[in-house]
């Protein structure tokens, strides 16, 4: 039996989330267990697992996220600044094997990352 991501589950309309942006090729929501006073999810709709997975059919949708987070850090008011993670692989933390961008901000932001 196939088994969906949680994401994958949120984009069918399973599971309810916060979405904050939708369009044809993805979707875009708050995270369930924030990091930040600004932590949204941005995924594409297609099931990438990760970025191992990112193929040169996708240089265009995989743009198309990042125009999202330009849009949503504008909507947002992010002058301040703002975050873009994406961890790929266990030893990163990646816990769902949906490629998701998270979009952090509203808080000082630590360099280097844990
Ligand atoms: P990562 O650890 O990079 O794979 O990030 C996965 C993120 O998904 C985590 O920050 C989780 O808090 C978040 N998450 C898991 N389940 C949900 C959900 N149902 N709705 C919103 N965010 C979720």
């Amino acid at each position: 039996m196939e088994t969906k991501t949680i994401f994958k589950r949120i984009i069918d309309r399973e599971i309810p989330a916060d979405i904050v942006y939708e369009d044809d090729r993805c979707l875009a929501f708050r995270d369930i267990q924030p990091q930040a006073p600004v932590h949204i999810l941005v995924i594409p709709k297609k099931e990438i697992p990760s970025v191992n997975e990112v193929s040169e059919s996708d240089e265009n949708l995989v743009g198309h996220l990042f125009v999202v987070i330009a849009k949503l850090a504008e909507q947002l008011g992010l002058k301040s600044g703002y975050r873009v993670v994406v961890n790929c692989g266990p030893e990163a933390g990646q816990s769902v094997m949906h490629l998701h961008l998270h979009l952090l901000a509203g808080r000082r932001l630590n360099w280097p990352p844990g």
